[in-house]
Protein backbone atom coordinates (compact mmCIF):
# COMPACT_ATOMS: atom_id res chain seq x y z
CA UNK A 1 0.00 0.00 0.00
CA UNK A 2 1.40 3.45 -0.76
CA UNK A 3 1.24 5.31 2.01
CA UNK A 4 3.73 2.86 3.67
CA UNK A 5 6.10 4.29 1.00
CA UNK A 6 5.87 7.35 1.82
CA UNK A 7 8.20 9.87 4.02
CA UNK A 8 7.47 13.34 5.03
CA UNK A 9 10.48 14.88 6.51
CA UNK A 10 11.95 18.82 6.98
CA UNK A 11 15.51 19.57 7.67
CA UNK A 12 16.03 21.80 10.12
CA UNK A 13 19.75 23.30 10.96
CA UNK A 14 21.36 26.82 12.29
CA UNK A 15 22.18 28.97 9.77
CA UNK A 16 25.20 28.37 7.35
CA UNK A 17 25.29 24.81 9.01
CA UNK A 18 24.00 23.46 5.07
CA UNK A 19 20.44 22.91 4.97
CA UNK A 20 19.92 24.19 1.70
CA UNK A 21 23.52 22.26 0.57
CA UNK A 22 22.14 19.24 1.82
CA UNK A 23 18.65 19.59 -0.14
CA UNK A 24 20.51 19.75 -3.45
CA UNK A 25 22.56 16.83 -2.87
CA UNK A 26 19.44 14.94 -1.81
CA UNK A 27 17.34 15.92 -5.19
CA UNK A 28 20.83 15.18 -7.08
CA UNK A 29 21.06 11.80 -6.11
CA UNK A 30 17.59 10.67 -5.77
CA UNK A 31 18.12 11.51 -9.60
CA UNK A 32 14.98 13.79 -10.00
CA UNK A 33 17.43 16.73 -11.80
CA UNK A 34 20.80 16.57 -13.60
CA UNK A 35 23.26 18.41 -12.58
CA UNK A 36 22.64 20.79 -15.38
CA UNK A 37 19.14 21.90 -14.48
CA UNK A 38 20.40 22.05 -10.92
CA UNK A 39 20.77 25.87 -10.06
CA UNK A 40 22.83 26.76 -7.35
CA UNK A 41 20.27 26.35 -4.86
CA UNK A 42 17.01 24.95 -5.97
CA UNK A 43 15.28 25.27 -2.50
CA UNK A 44 16.13 29.06 -1.88
CA UNK A 45 14.21 30.30 -5.18
CA UNK A 46 14.02 34.15 -3.85
CA UNK A 47 17.48 36.32 -4.62
CA UNK A 48 17.23 37.76 -1.87
CA UNK A 49 17.51 34.32 0.22
CA UNK A 50 20.51 33.30 -1.96
CA UNK A 51 22.45 36.70 -0.97
CA UNK A 52 21.94 36.18 2.50
CA UNK A 53 22.08 32.73 2.82
CA UNK A 54 18.80 32.24 4.91
CA UNK A 55 16.01 30.68 3.75
CA UNK A 56 12.53 32.66 3.96
CA UNK A 57 9.62 30.98 1.89
CA UNK A 58 9.15 27.19 2.15
CA UNK A 59 9.58 25.31 -0.99
CA UNK A 60 8.69 21.88 -1.06
CA UNK A 61 10.01 18.94 -3.07
CA UNK A 62 8.94 14.94 -3.92
CA UNK A 63 12.02 12.30 -4.08
CA UNK A 64 11.57 9.31 -5.48
CA UNK A 65 14.18 7.18 -3.88
CA UNK A 66 14.98 3.47 -4.37
CA UNK A 67 16.45 2.12 -1.55
CA UNK A 68 18.50 -0.96 -0.53
CA UNK A 69 15.51 -2.65 0.18
CA UNK A 70 14.76 -2.92 -3.40
CA UNK A 71 11.37 -0.82 -2.71
CA UNK A 72 10.84 2.65 -3.96
CA UNK A 73 10.04 5.69 -1.73
CA UNK A 74 8.39 8.99 -2.20
CA UNK A 75 10.14 11.42 0.10
CA UNK A 76 8.55 14.17 0.64
CA UNK A 77 11.24 17.05 1.82
CA UNK A 78 9.46 19.90 3.20
CA UNK A 79 12.19 23.31 3.78
CA UNK A 80 10.94 25.25 6.40
CA UNK A 81 11.84 28.70 6.83
CA UNK A 82 15.50 29.16 9.15
CA UNK A 83 14.87 32.57 11.54
CA UNK A 84 12.93 33.37 14.65
CA UNK A 85 10.91 35.70 12.79
CA UNK A 86 9.12 32.44 11.11
CA UNK A 87 9.25 30.88 13.74
CA UNK A 88 5.45 29.89 13.39
CA UNK A 89 5.75 28.83 9.78
CA UNK A 90 8.54 26.65 11.13
CA UNK A 91 6.01 24.84 13.58
CA UNK A 92 3.40 24.38 11.01
CA UNK A 93 5.70 23.06 8.20
CA UNK A 94 7.59 20.87 10.58
CA UNK A 95 4.00 19.28 11.53
CA UNK A 96 3.51 18.35 8.09
CA UNK A 97 6.36 15.92 8.59
CA UNK A 98 6.80 12.52 10.41
CA UNK A 99 10.54 13.53 11.10
CA UNK A 100 13.47 15.98 10.40
CA UNK A 101 16.98 15.73 9.57
CA UNK A 102 18.94 17.76 12.02
CA UNK A 103 22.19 19.21 10.06
CA UNK A 104 24.73 20.05 12.83
CA UNK A 105 28.18 21.63 11.26
CA UNK A 106 30.91 19.57 12.54
CA UNK A 107 33.11 22.48 13.27
CA UNK A 108 30.33 24.61 14.72
CA UNK A 109 28.49 22.18 16.64
CA UNK A 110 25.39 22.73 18.46
CA UNK A 111 24.31 26.93 18.35
CA UNK A 112 21.00 28.61 19.01
CA UNK A 113 18.74 27.58 16.18
CA UNK A 114 19.65 24.24 16.29
CA UNK A 115 18.26 23.67 19.40
CA UNK A 116 15.47 26.50 19.03
CA UNK A 117 14.62 23.93 15.69
CA UNK A 118 15.07 20.65 17.78
CA UNK A 119 12.77 22.15 20.68
CA UNK A 120 9.83 23.24 17.65
CA UNK A 121 10.37 19.13 15.87
CA UNK A 122 10.11 17.41 19.74
CA UNK A 123 6.54 19.25 20.03
CA UNK A 124 5.10 17.96 16.75
CA UNK A 125 6.59 14.44 18.03
CA UNK A 126 8.98 14.28 15.00
CA UNK A 127 11.51 11.51 14.81
CA UNK A 128 14.98 13.42 15.04
CA UNK A 129 17.44 12.06 12.57
CA UNK A 130 21.40 13.72 13.37
CA UNK A 131 23.53 14.53 10.57
CA UNK A 132 26.58 15.56 10.90
CA UNK A 133 27.68 17.52 8.40
CA UNK A 134 31.24 19.50 6.63
CA UNK A 135 33.39 16.95 7.92
CA UNK A 136 35.32 17.54 5.13
CA UNK A 137 36.62 20.78 6.83
CA UNK A 138 39.96 20.97 8.40
CA UNK A 139 38.48 21.72 11.16
CA UNK A 140 35.83 19.65 12.15
CA UNK A 141 35.39 17.76 15.23
CA UNK A 142 32.38 15.39 14.31
CA UNK A 143 33.02 13.24 17.50
CA UNK A 144 33.12 15.65 19.46
CA UNK A 145 30.19 17.41 17.79
CA UNK A 146 28.60 13.84 18.25
CA UNK A 147 28.99 14.16 21.93
CA UNK A 148 27.68 17.39 22.40
CA UNK A 149 24.31 16.55 20.22
CA UNK A 150 23.77 13.37 22.83
CA UNK A 151 24.44 15.33 25.92
CA UNK A 152 22.71 18.98 25.18
CA UNK A 153 19.57 17.35 22.88
CA UNK A 154 19.45 13.59 24.53
CA UNK A 155 19.49 12.05 20.63
CA UNK A 156 21.35 8.81 20.38
CA UNK A 157 24.26 9.49 17.59
CA UNK A 158 25.70 6.11 17.31
CA UNK A 159 24.13 5.89 13.33
CA UNK A 160 24.34 9.80 12.85
CA UNK A 161 25.32 9.85 9.39
CA UNK A 162 28.12 11.71 8.78
CA UNK A 163 28.31 13.85 5.64
CA UNK A 164 29.80 16.19 3.54
CA UNK A 165 27.06 17.85 1.46
CA UNK A 166 29.15 20.20 -0.06
CA UNK A 167 31.29 17.13 -1.64
CA UNK A 168 28.58 14.70 -1.84
CA UNK A 169 29.90 12.67 0.88
CA UNK A 170 28.08 10.02 2.63
CA UNK A 171 24.15 11.33 0.97
CA UNK A 172 23.61 7.71 0.66
CA UNK A 173 23.51 7.68 4.35
CA UNK A 174 21.17 10.27 4.72
CA UNK A 175 18.69 8.47 2.72
CA UNK A 176 18.24 4.97 4.00
CA UNK A 177 18.35 6.90 7.45
CA UNK A 178 14.68 8.55 6.10
CA UNK A 179 13.75 5.16 5.06
CA UNK A 180 14.34 3.15 8.22
CA UNK A 181 13.78 5.82 10.65
CA UNK A 182 10.92 8.26 9.74
CA UNK A 183 7.73 6.39 10.54
CA UNK A 184 5.41 6.38 7.37
CA UNK A 185 1.99 8.77 7.63
CA UNK A 186 -0.81 7.12 9.10
CA UNK A 187 -4.13 8.23 8.81
CA UNK A 188 -7.44 7.30 7.43
CA UNK A 189 -8.03 7.50 3.52
CA UNK A 190 -11.52 7.20 3.97
CA UNK A 191 -12.45 9.86 6.93
CA UNK A 192 -13.66 13.15 6.20
CA UNK A 193 -10.75 15.33 4.46
CA UNK A 194 -8.64 17.20 7.65
CA UNK A 195 -5.26 19.00 5.42
CA UNK A 196 -3.33 21.06 7.49
CA UNK A 197 -2.14 24.09 5.57
CA UNK A 198 1.80 25.04 5.83
CA UNK A 199 2.62 27.48 2.95
CA UNK A 200 0.33 29.37 0.63
CA UNK A 201 1.12 32.11 -1.81
CA UNK A 202 -0.78 34.07 -4.99
CA UNK A 203 -0.34 32.34 -8.29
CA UNK A 204 -0.99 35.40 -10.80
CA UNK A 205 -3.11 32.13 -12.87
CA UNK A 206 -4.28 29.78 -10.33
CA UNK A 207 -5.42 32.38 -7.47
CA UNK A 208 -3.84 31.06 -4.00
CA UNK A 209 -1.81 28.51 -3.84
CA UNK A 210 -1.85 26.36 -0.57
CA UNK A 211 0.60 23.44 -0.11
CA UNK A 212 -1.05 21.07 2.36
CA UNK A 213 -0.53 17.99 4.17
CA UNK A 214 -3.78 15.80 3.80
CA UNK A 215 -4.16 14.02 7.38
CA UNK A 216 -7.07 11.97 6.77
CA UNK A 217 -9.54 11.44 4.08
CA UNK A 218 -8.78 12.72 0.13
CA UNK A 219 -8.80 15.86 -1.89
CA UNK A 220 -9.39 16.24 -5.56
CA UNK A 221 -10.90 18.65 -8.26
CA UNK A 222 -14.20 19.62 -8.29
CA UNK A 223 -14.82 19.13 -4.40
CA UNK A 224 -16.12 21.98 -2.37
CA UNK A 225 -14.04 22.68 0.81
CA UNK A 226 -13.78 24.60 3.84
CA UNK A 227 -11.52 27.11 5.62
CA UNK A 228 -12.16 25.95 9.05
CA UNK A 229 -10.28 29.33 10.96
CA UNK A 230 -12.00 31.50 8.48
CA UNK A 231 -15.13 29.14 7.84
CA UNK A 232 -14.51 30.35 3.95
CA UNK A 233 -15.66 27.77 1.45
CA UNK A 234 -13.61 27.47 -2.27
CA UNK A 235 -14.08 24.78 -5.10
CA UNK A 236 -11.37 23.07 -5.66
CA UNK A 237 -9.76 23.26 -9.17
CA UNK A 238 -6.71 21.38 -9.29
CA UNK A 239 -4.58 19.77 -6.65
CA UNK A 240 -0.93 18.36 -7.50
CA UNK A 241 2.46 17.31 -6.20
CA UNK A 242 6.39 19.13 -6.26
CA UNK A 243 8.14 16.90 -8.33
CA UNK A 244 9.69 19.53 -7.97
CA UNK A 245 7.87 21.82 -9.92
CA UNK A 246 3.86 21.56 -9.55
CA UNK A 247 2.82 18.53 -11.29
CA UNK A 248 -1.33 18.22 -11.48
CA UNK A 249 -2.28 14.98 -10.19
CA UNK A 250 -6.12 13.31 -9.84
CA UNK A 251 -6.25 13.51 -6.17
CA UNK A 252 -4.36 13.69 -2.76
CA UNK A 253 -4.49 11.21 0.02
CA UNK A 254 -4.14 11.23 3.97
CA UNK A 255 0.04 10.59 4.22
CA UNK A 256 0.55 12.88 0.93
CA UNK A 257 2.04 16.81 0.76
CA UNK A 258 0.79 18.22 -2.40
CA UNK A 259 -0.26 22.20 -3.28
CA UNK A 260 -4.27 23.01 -3.58
CA UNK A 261 -6.37 26.05 -5.94
CA UNK A 262 -8.90 26.83 -5.47
CA UNK A 263 -9.58 30.10 -7.40
CA UNK A 264 -9.03 31.63 -4.04
CA UNK A 265 -7.75 35.57 -4.22
CA UNK A 266 -6.24 36.86 -1.45
CA UNK A 267 -3.96 34.37 1.29
CA UNK A 268 -5.58 36.02 4.22
CA UNK A 269 -8.32 33.24 3.15
CA UNK A 270 -6.04 30.25 2.86
CA UNK A 271 -3.62 30.93 6.58
CA UNK A 272 -1.23 29.33 7.49
CA UNK A 273 -1.87 26.64 10.19
CA UNK A 274 -5.24 26.34 9.19
CA UNK A 275 -7.26 23.16 8.19
CA UNK A 276 -8.95 22.14 4.70
CA UNK A 277 -11.91 20.37 5.19
CA UNK A 278 -14.68 19.05 3.01
CA UNK A 279 -17.63 21.67 3.22
CA UNK A 280 -20.58 18.90 2.78
CA UNK A 281 -19.37 16.18 4.95
CA UNK A 282 -16.77 17.96 7.35
CA UNK A 283 -14.05 16.78 9.99
CA UNK A 284 -15.69 17.51 13.56
CA UNK A 285 -12.66 19.41 14.93
CA UNK A 286 -9.74 21.14 13.10
CA UNK A 287 -6.47 20.18 13.45
CA UNK A 288 -4.24 21.73 16.73
CA UNK A 289 -1.55 25.06 16.29
CA UNK A 290 -3.69 27.37 14.40
CA UNK A 291 -2.47 30.89 15.54
CA UNK A 292 -3.35 34.08 13.74
CA UNK A 293 0.35 35.24 13.16
CA UNK A 294 0.10 39.12 14.86
CA UNK A 295 3.00 42.19 13.87
CA UNK A 296 5.63 42.52 16.57
CA UNK A 297 7.40 45.40 14.93
CA UNK A 298 6.20 48.36 13.03
CA UNK A 299 7.52 51.24 10.91
CA UNK A 300 6.52 54.28 8.67
CA UNK A 301 7.13 53.45 5.00
CA UNK A 302 6.91 56.76 2.87
CA UNK A 303 7.41 57.41 -0.60
CA UNK A 304 10.79 58.91 -0.59
CA UNK A 305 10.93 62.70 -2.70
CA UNK A 306 9.76 62.59 -6.37
CA UNK A 307 8.06 58.95 -5.62
CA UNK A 308 4.29 57.94 -6.15
CA UNK A 309 2.16 57.54 -3.23
CA UNK A 310 0.32 55.66 -5.16
CA UNK A 311 3.25 53.22 -6.50
CA UNK A 312 3.81 52.32 -2.56
CA UNK A 313 0.18 51.44 -1.96
CA UNK A 314 0.16 49.43 -5.08
CA UNK A 315 3.29 48.08 -4.44
CA UNK A 316 2.60 47.09 -0.69
CA UNK A 317 -0.92 45.01 -1.77
CA UNK A 318 0.78 43.37 -4.09
CA UNK A 319 3.31 42.06 -1.70
CA UNK A 320 0.43 41.35 0.95
CA UNK A 321 -1.03 39.39 -1.32
CA UNK A 322 1.34 36.75 -0.94
CA UNK A 323 2.49 37.33 2.41
CA UNK A 324 -0.61 36.99 5.31
CA UNK A 325 2.11 38.58 8.17
CA UNK A 326 2.58 41.60 6.41
CA UNK A 327 -0.21 44.20 7.56
CA UNK A 328 -0.39 48.29 6.56
CA UNK A 329 -2.34 51.07 7.00
CA UNK A 330 -1.81 54.72 5.54
CA UNK A 331 -0.72 57.25 7.92
CA UNK A 332 0.52 60.69 7.45
CA UNK A 333 3.98 62.28 8.85
CA UNK A 334 4.10 66.11 9.32
CA UNK A 335 7.51 65.37 7.69
CA UNK A 336 7.11 62.87 5.41
CA UNK A 337 3.86 63.48 4.51
CA UNK A 338 1.30 60.95 2.88
CA UNK A 339 2.56 57.02 3.65
CA UNK A 340 2.05 53.68 5.38
CA UNK A 341 2.23 52.46 9.09
CA UNK A 342 3.55 48.44 7.98
CA UNK A 343 3.51 45.67 10.83
CA UNK A 344 6.31 42.97 10.69
CA UNK A 345 6.86 39.71 11.96
CA UNK A 346 10.14 40.74 12.82
CA UNK A 347 13.04 42.90 12.07
CA UNK A 348 14.17 40.51 9.72
CA UNK A 349 11.22 40.15 7.74
CA UNK A 350 10.62 44.13 7.50
CA UNK A 351 14.28 44.70 5.96
CA UNK A 352 13.04 41.39 3.55
CA UNK A 353 9.57 43.92 2.66
CA UNK A 354 11.75 46.91 2.49
CA UNK A 355 14.36 45.28 0.12
CA UNK A 356 11.64 43.53 -2.37
CA UNK A 357 9.83 47.28 -2.18
CA UNK A 358 12.97 48.70 -3.68
CA UNK A 359 14.25 45.97 -5.48
CA UNK A 360 10.80 44.34 -7.41
CA UNK A 361 9.06 47.24 -7.69
CA UNK A 362 11.73 49.86 -8.38
CA UNK A 363 10.71 52.46 -5.52
CA UNK A 364 12.51 54.74 -3.51
CA UNK A 365 11.47 54.88 0.11
CA UNK A 366 11.84 56.07 2.98
CA UNK A 367 11.48 53.69 6.83
CA UNK A 368 11.33 55.21 9.97
CA UNK A 369 12.96 53.61 12.56
CA UNK A 370 10.62 50.51 13.90
CA UNK A 371 9.15 50.50 16.98
CA UNK A 372 6.71 47.65 19.37
CA UNK A 373 3.79 47.61 20.24
CA UNK A 374 3.36 49.87 23.54
CA UNK A 375 0.20 49.02 25.91
CA UNK A 376 -0.41 52.57 27.65
CA UNK A 377 -2.70 52.92 30.82
CA UNK A 378 -4.26 56.43 30.96
CA UNK A 379 -5.80 57.89 34.06
CA UNK A 380 -9.05 58.12 32.82
CA UNK A 381 -8.77 54.06 32.54
CA UNK A 382 -9.06 53.80 29.27
CA UNK A 383 -5.98 51.17 27.78
CA UNK A 384 -4.46 52.02 24.58
CA UNK A 385 -1.77 50.14 22.14
CA UNK A 386 0.70 52.06 19.93
CA UNK A 387 2.79 51.01 17.46
CA UNK A 388 3.56 54.75 16.54
CA UNK A 389 5.55 56.86 18.97
CA UNK A 390 3.79 60.08 17.23
CA UNK A 391 0.73 58.50 18.34
CA UNK A 392 1.59 58.79 22.23
CA UNK A 393 -0.98 60.65 24.71
CA UNK A 394 0.54 63.75 26.61
CA UNK A 395 2.48 62.76 29.84
CA UNK A 396 -0.08 64.42 31.82
CA UNK A 397 -2.74 61.78 30.99
CA UNK A 398 -0.36 58.78 31.08
CA UNK A 399 -1.03 56.32 34.07
CA UNK A 400 1.69 53.59 33.04
CA UNK A 401 3.13 52.21 29.99
CA UNK A 402 4.03 48.81 29.38
CA UNK A 403 6.69 46.76 26.82
CA UNK A 404 7.27 43.84 25.30
CA UNK A 405 9.44 41.48 26.89
CA UNK A 406 11.11 38.35 25.21
CA UNK A 407 13.31 35.35 26.44
CA UNK A 408 16.17 35.31 24.92
CA UNK A 409 18.59 32.22 24.65
CA UNK A 410 22.14 33.40 23.72
CA UNK A 411 24.81 30.46 22.67
CA UNK A 412 28.45 31.23 23.21
CA UNK A 413 31.92 30.44 23.80
CA UNK A 414 32.50 30.58 27.57
CA UNK A 415 35.05 33.07 26.88
CA UNK A 416 32.64 35.67 25.81
CA UNK A 417 30.32 35.12 28.89
CA UNK A 418 31.72 38.62 30.17
CA UNK A 419 31.44 40.28 27.08
CA UNK A 420 27.36 39.25 26.71
CA UNK A 421 26.75 39.69 30.54
CA UNK A 422 28.09 43.04 29.21
CA UNK A 423 25.60 43.69 26.20
CA UNK A 424 22.82 42.30 28.01
CA UNK A 425 22.92 44.51 31.19
CA UNK A 426 23.19 47.36 29.00
CA UNK A 427 19.86 46.52 26.58
CA UNK A 428 18.42 46.22 30.59
CA UNK A 429 18.39 42.62 29.95
CA UNK A 430 17.45 40.40 33.23
CA UNK A 431 19.94 37.96 33.52
CA UNK A 432 17.71 34.28 34.36
CA UNK A 433 20.50 31.40 34.44
CA UNK A 434 23.49 30.00 32.15
CA UNK A 435 23.79 26.32 31.36
CA UNK A 436 27.21 24.43 30.37
CA UNK A 437 27.01 22.61 27.12
CA UNK A 438 30.39 21.37 27.50
CA UNK A 439 33.73 22.89 28.78
CA UNK A 440 33.75 25.52 26.05
CA UNK A 441 30.39 26.80 25.95
CA UNK A 442 27.23 27.72 27.56
CA UNK A 443 23.70 28.91 26.85
CA UNK A 444 22.54 32.06 28.70
CA UNK A 445 19.26 32.96 29.44
CA UNK A 446 17.91 36.58 29.81
CA UNK A 447 14.58 38.61 29.59
CA UNK A 448 15.06 41.56 27.18
CA UNK A 449 13.12 44.32 26.16
CA UNK A 450 12.09 44.11 22.40
CA UNK A 451 12.29 47.68 22.20
CA UNK A 452 16.18 47.04 22.89
CA UNK A 453 16.74 43.93 20.80
CA UNK A 454 15.41 45.71 17.67
CA UNK A 455 17.98 48.24 17.82
CA UNK A 456 20.95 46.64 16.35
CA UNK A 457 21.18 43.83 19.48
CA UNK A 458 22.01 40.93 16.91
CA UNK A 459 24.53 43.28 15.25
CA UNK A 460 26.45 44.26 18.80
CA UNK A 461 26.22 40.69 19.65
CA UNK A 462 27.94 39.51 16.61
CA UNK A 463 30.69 41.96 16.84
CA UNK A 464 31.39 41.58 20.57
CA UNK A 465 31.83 37.57 20.41
CA UNK A 466 33.72 37.61 17.18
CA UNK A 467 30.42 36.01 15.47
CA UNK A 468 30.78 33.40 17.79
CA UNK A 469 27.56 33.87 19.88
CA UNK A 470 24.51 32.56 18.38
CA UNK A 471 20.87 33.98 19.57
CA UNK A 472 17.41 32.99 20.02
CA UNK A 473 14.18 35.13 21.18
CA UNK A 474 10.31 33.86 22.13
CA UNK A 475 7.85 36.80 23.65
CA UNK A 476 7.09 36.49 26.79
CA UNK A 477 4.74 39.23 27.79
CA UNK A 478 4.37 42.77 29.04
CA UNK A 479 5.74 44.53 31.43
CA UNK A 480 5.84 48.14 33.39
CA UNK A 481 8.20 50.08 32.04
CA UNK A 482 9.74 53.99 33.06
CA UNK A 483 9.44 54.87 28.86
CA UNK A 484 9.62 58.36 27.13
CA UNK A 485 9.45 60.26 23.90
CA UNK A 486 12.61 61.16 22.08
CA UNK A 487 11.76 63.76 19.88
CA UNK A 488 14.28 65.05 17.47
CA UNK A 489 14.57 68.79 16.19
CA UNK A 490 16.28 69.56 12.79
CA UNK A 491 16.55 73.75 12.47
CA UNK A 492 14.38 73.82 15.71
CA UNK A 493 11.54 71.92 13.71
CA UNK A 494 10.22 68.64 15.33
CA UNK A 495 10.78 65.70 13.12
CA UNK A 496 7.70 63.09 14.27
CA UNK A 497 9.48 60.58 11.42
CA UNK A 498 12.29 60.25 13.88
CA UNK A 499 10.62 60.12 17.30
CA UNK A 500 11.41 57.42 19.34
CA UNK A 501 10.25 55.62 22.93
CA UNK A 502 13.22 54.84 25.12
CA UNK A 503 13.46 53.93 28.40
CA UNK A 504 14.36 57.15 30.66
CA UNK A 505 17.57 55.31 31.76
CA UNK A 506 18.91 55.21 28.09
CA UNK A 507 17.43 58.58 26.93
CA UNK A 508 20.72 60.62 26.90
CA UNK A 509 22.88 58.08 25.51
CA UNK A 510 20.11 57.64 22.63
CA UNK A 511 19.86 60.97 22.37
CA UNK A 512 23.57 62.05 22.51
CA UNK A 513 24.15 58.84 19.42
CA UNK A 514 21.02 60.21 17.30
CA UNK A 515 22.15 63.53 17.14
CA UNK A 516 26.08 62.82 16.61
CA UNK A 517 25.07 60.62 13.65
CA UNK A 518 23.02 63.41 12.22
CA UNK A 519 25.57 65.49 12.17
CA UNK A 520 27.46 62.95 10.34
CA UNK A 521 25.45 62.10 7.57
CA UNK A 522 23.52 64.87 7.23
CA UNK A 523 25.16 67.92 4.09
CA UNK A 524 26.41 71.12 4.85
CA UNK A 525 23.99 73.74 4.33
CA UNK A 526 24.19 77.34 3.22
CA UNK A 527 23.34 77.94 7.08
CA UNK A 528 23.82 76.84 10.78
CA UNK A 529 21.69 73.46 10.96
CA UNK A 530 21.06 72.84 14.83
CA UNK A 531 20.02 69.45 15.64
CA UNK A 532 18.55 68.47 19.26
CA UNK A 533 17.17 66.18 21.11
CA UNK A 534 14.47 66.72 23.44
CA UNK A 535 11.96 65.17 26.12
CA UNK A 536 8.62 67.08 25.77
CA UNK A 537 10.50 70.81 25.71
CA UNK A 538 13.78 69.75 27.62
CA UNK A 539 16.30 69.68 25.58
CA UNK A 540 18.81 66.70 26.41
CA UNK A 541 21.30 67.07 23.37
CA UNK A 542 22.64 69.17 20.51
CA UNK A 543 24.66 69.65 17.64
CA UNK A 544 25.08 72.09 14.76
CA UNK A 545 26.03 71.11 11.31
CA UNK A 546 28.34 74.69 10.79
CA UNK A 547 27.24 76.62 7.57
CA UNK A 548 28.60 75.65 3.91
CA UNK A 549 31.35 77.77 2.82
CA UNK A 550 31.41 77.95 -1.33
CA UNK A 551 35.13 78.78 -1.61
CA UNK A 552 35.87 75.37 0.37
CA UNK A 553 33.65 72.76 -2.46
CA UNK A 554 35.03 74.94 -5.19
CA UNK A 555 38.46 74.12 -4.01
CA UNK A 556 37.49 70.39 -2.97
CA UNK A 557 36.21 69.79 -6.46
CA UNK A 558 39.68 71.18 -7.96
CA UNK A 559 40.66 70.05 -11.96
CA UNK A 560 40.78 66.65 -11.75
CA UNK A 561 37.66 65.95 -14.23
CA UNK A 562 37.10 61.44 -13.53
CA UNK A 563 36.96 62.68 -9.49
CA UNK A 564 34.33 65.19 -10.35
CA UNK A 565 32.23 63.33 -12.62
CA UNK A 566 32.56 60.51 -10.21
CA UNK A 567 31.73 63.05 -6.80
CA UNK A 568 28.61 64.42 -9.36
CA UNK A 569 27.54 60.83 -9.90
CA UNK A 570 27.63 60.67 -6.08
CA UNK A 571 26.06 63.11 -5.51
CA UNK A 572 22.69 62.79 -7.89
CA UNK A 573 22.45 59.22 -6.55
CA UNK A 574 22.51 60.95 -3.31
CA UNK A 575 20.12 62.99 -4.45
CA UNK A 576 17.42 60.41 -5.21
CA UNK A 577 17.52 59.51 -1.32
CA UNK A 578 17.09 63.00 0.02
CA UNK A 579 13.58 64.30 2.00
CA UNK A 580 13.34 68.05 2.46
CA UNK A 581 12.42 68.44 5.77
CA UNK A 582 11.56 72.41 6.06
CA UNK A 583 14.40 73.74 4.58
CA UNK A 584 16.95 71.38 5.13
CA UNK A 585 17.93 68.12 2.70
CA UNK A 586 18.24 65.11 4.80
CA UNK A 587 19.36 61.86 3.26
CA UNK A 588 17.63 58.23 3.60
CA UNK A 589 20.69 56.73 5.22
CA UNK A 590 20.14 59.18 8.56
CA UNK A 591 16.88 57.83 9.00
CA UNK A 592 18.59 54.31 9.35
CA UNK A 593 21.09 56.40 11.35
CA UNK A 594 18.94 56.14 14.52
CA UNK A 595 19.02 52.42 14.04
CA UNK A 596 22.58 52.10 15.04
CA UNK A 597 23.89 52.31 18.54
CA UNK A 598 27.66 52.27 18.75
P1 LIG B 1 21.97 26.78 5.26
O1 LIG B 1 21.98 28.19 5.75
O2 LIG B 1 21.86 25.81 6.39
O3 LIG B 1 21.00 26.51 4.16
O4 LIG B 1 23.45 26.50 4.69
P2 LIG B 1 23.94 26.39 3.18
O5 LIG B 1 23.57 25.10 2.58
O6 LIG B 1 23.54 27.63 2.45
O7 LIG B 1 25.50 26.35 3.43
C1 LIG B 1 26.21 27.38 4.08
C2 LIG B 1 27.64 27.40 3.62
O8 LIG B 1 28.31 26.21 4.04
C3 LIG B 1 27.78 27.47 2.12
O9 LIG B 1 28.86 28.30 1.81
C4 LIG B 1 28.07 26.02 1.73
O10 LIG B 1 28.83 25.94 0.55
C5 LIG B 1 28.87 25.54 2.92
N1 LIG B 1 28.73 24.10 3.10
C6 LIG B 1 27.60 23.36 3.13
N2 LIG B 1 27.89 22.06 3.31
C7 LIG B 1 29.23 21.96 3.39
C8 LIG B 1 30.14 20.88 3.58
O11 LIG B 1 29.80 19.71 3.69
N3 LIG B 1 31.47 21.20 3.64
C9 LIG B 1 31.91 22.47 3.52
N4 LIG B 1 33.23 22.68 3.59
N5 LIG B 1 31.09 23.50 3.34
C10 LIG B 1 29.77 23.26 3.28
MG1 LIG C 1 19.80 27.87 3.11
Amino acid sequence: DRQKRVRNFSIIAHIDHGKSTLADRLIEKTGLLTEREMKDQILDNMDLERERGITIKLQTTRLIYKAKDGEEYILNLIDTPGHVDFNYEVSRSLAACEGALLVVDAAQGVEAQTLANVYLALEQDLEIIPVINKIDLPSARPEEVKREIEDVIGLDCADAPMISAKEGLNIEDVLESIVKKIPAPTGDINAPLKALIFDSYYDNYKGVITYIRVVEGNIKPGMKIKMMATGKTFEVSEVGIFAPGQVPVKELNAGDVGYVAASIKNVRDARVGDTITDAQNPTEKPLPGYKKVTPMVYCGVYPAEGEDYNNVKDALEKLQVNDAALVFEPETSAALGFGFRCGFLGLLHMEIIQERLEREFNLNIVTTAPSVIYKIMKKDGEMLTIQNPTNLPLVAEIEYMEEPIVEASIMTPTDYVGAVMELCQSRRGTFKNMEYLDQSRVVMHYDLPLNEVIYDFFDALKSKTKGYASFDYELKGYQKSDLVKLDILINKELVDAFSIIVHRDKAYERARSIVEKLKEVIPRHLFAVPIQAAIGSKVIARETIKALRKDVLAKCYGGDVSRKKKLLQKQKEGKKRMRQLGNVEVPQEAFLAVLKFD
